[in-house]
């Protein structure tokens, strides 16, 4: 039987994602700006909150080392 692709449906709307949270300090400046499609920017914020994508991908590296030790 072949497995069903999973697929993420995408609406295509953009949203703005600031590198740096607003909230610290974070400015408009086109370099604090990526766009992300709505859908991955309500996910990373659901998942990571206003952590910067240094601090969530940390935080991913701690959970797979502790994943791994404890098997
Ligand atoms: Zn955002």
């Amino acid at each position: 039987m072949r497995r069903k692709k999973r697929t993420w449906k995408r609406s295509g709307r953009l949203n703005k994602h600031h590198i740096k949270n607003k909230c610290r300090g974070g400015g408009n400046e086109p370099e604090n700006i990526i766009l992300l499609d709505t859908e991955r920017h309500k996910a990373f914020h659901f998942l990571f909150g206003n952590m910067s994508f240094a601090e969530a991908a940390q935080l991913l590296l701690r959970v797979n080392t502790l994943k791994r030790a404890t098997g």
